[in-house]
């Protein structure tokens, strides 16, 4: 049986990818294996989104192909698939001649073949192609890459064209999944046991399938609104959604949460600017006006909401009345945590022709200055929790210290408390008694909820 390791960088869409590369292998009678000295075939599953991203790549395929193992003649088959791969396509073959074969993002389902290929003999295999029509998107539980939690891609792809992002060249077009495939998986995943499920897509709220197969019994605004009631009427425990579009951000989303306790309390809308000038020149399809519209629908859900985002900093011509405007938007949205990137111009991209005209010492001023602002914010909003009981799913050991487990609570904050190994995969209360930054740390209550 030949071993094969897998090695993912980048989102959660790679890692749904990546899980079911595993499961295909798996099926088609390769050994997954943790060893990659052990391994025939190194798999790397790339993103593109930084050029940083990138060239951890090109240090991958140098570190395994000066490795021992390869020092004394054993050679291993090295495929790179994902964003990289459809991007470069056959240029990765050019120069040292070190990668095997090249998958693109949607020819993942013929990894075994390409394998195949390439110990048939055949050289610089490449296959860019189209998924086909009976892909499997389900995931068996070996795969996953936690028993309690399952990523389900709902939406691939990004029409929005963001003059900064790499993303609707390295995934093409938006394409929806049916819905009764969507509903079919998350009953399996119930079944299987899985406590929470998080329904994934570059813009999840841009769903729209081709037939409202799945969809007909639900009321809602949009389809993504209506797919949100019909995945809460499976009685799965916990749904999460993860990534909006804000200018597809529905109001109707929030009702549908209101309304079913099984979605969580958690909404990512990255917003990128406080700027119109910026947001024009990002060419993000929102306004900040718009985009604090749907910010007080959020705020004003029955349950308080936890709130998220992604923010740039330094996009070309961006002023200091530019970042002001940033900065008040953050004061004004008071977010739960941010993500903030200093601008990178990104090769292949509209913005890559833009004059980078923002110093790096400007970008890291500004970019310390609102880090400053949210993590303070994020602080108070932490500080709220003490004394307070929550819901934690119990995922796993925590990291940091053996002694403790962790998890998450459904407003997507990390919980972290002494307990016993038994409560992995259970929901269960716990009282929160200190706050930190990014971590809550607490006490079990005298019963867990399930
Ligand atoms: S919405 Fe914009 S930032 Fe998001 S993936 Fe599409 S192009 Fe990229």
């Amino acid at each position: 049986m030949k071993k094969v390791y897998l090695e993912t960088f980048g989102c959660q869409m790679n890692v749904s990818d990546s899980e079911r590369v595993a499961a295909k292998l798996a099926a088609d009678g390769f050994e997954i294996t943790p060893n990659e000295a052990a391994a025939d075939v190194v798999l790397i599953n790339t993103c593109s989104v930084r050029e940083k991203a990138e060239h951890k790549l090109y240090t991958r395929v140098g570190q395994i192909r000066n490795s021992e193992r390869e020092k004394s003649g054993n050679k291993q088959i090295v495929g790179v698939l994902g964003c990289v791969a459809q991007l470069e396509g056959e240029t990765l073959f050019e120069g040292r001649n070190e990668i095997d074969f090249v998958l693109g993002t949607k020819a993942v389902g013929r990894v075994s073949q390409a394998i195949e290929q390439v110990f048939a003999g055949q050289k610089n295999y490449f296959d860019l192609g189209d998924r086909e029509d009976n892909y499997d998107w389900s995931v068996g539980e070996a795969q996953r890459h936690s028993p309690y939690i399952a990523f389900v891609p709902i939406i691939e792809g990004c029409n929005k064209f963001c003059t900064y992002c790499i993303v609707p060249f390295s995934r093409g077009r938006e394409k929806s999944l049916p819905a009764s495939e969507i509903i079919r998986q998350v009953l399996n995943l119930r079944r299987q046991g899985v406590k929470e499920i998080h329904l994934i897509g570059q813009n999840v709220n841009s769903y729209r399938p081709k037939t409202d197969s799945g969809l007909e019994n639900f009321h809602g605004a949009t389809a993504f609104s209506r797919l949100l009631r019909a995945v809460a009427a499976t009685g799965i425990e916990r749904i999460k959604f993860n990534t909006s579009f804000p200018r597809d951000f529905h109001p109707d989303i929030v009702d549908a949460l209101d309304e079913n306790e099984n979605l969580c309390n958690w909404v990512h809308l990255p917003v990128q600017s406080g700027s119109n000038n910026i947001l024009r020149a990002m060419r993000r399809g929102h306004t900040i006006e718009s985009y604090l519209e749907k910010i007080d629908k959020i705020k004003s859900a029955s349950r308080k909401l936890s709130l998220t985002t992604d923010i740039i900093v330094g996009f070309p011509n961006e002023t200091d009345e530019d970042f002001f405007d940033t900065l008040k938007m953050a004061d004004y949205c008071k977010f739960d945590s941010a993500f903030i990137f200093k601008y990178s111009p990104r090769p292949g991209t509209p913005a890559y022709s833009m004059i980078d005209n923002i110093l790096a010492r400007n970008k890291t001023e500004r970019f310390l200055e609102l880090e400053k602002l949210i993590k303070s914010n994020q602080r108070s909003i932490f500080q709220s929790y003490l004394d307070k009981t929550v819901k934690v799913l119990v995922e796993k050991i925590s990291s940091k210290n053996k002694a403790e487990l962790s998890g998450h609570t459904t407003c997507q904050k990390v919980v972290n408390f002494k307990g016993s190994n038994k409560l992995l995969g259970k929901i269960i209360e716990i009282k929160i008694t200190q706050a930190k930054t990014n971590t809550l740390y607490g006490e079990i209550c005298d019963h867990y909820v399930s």
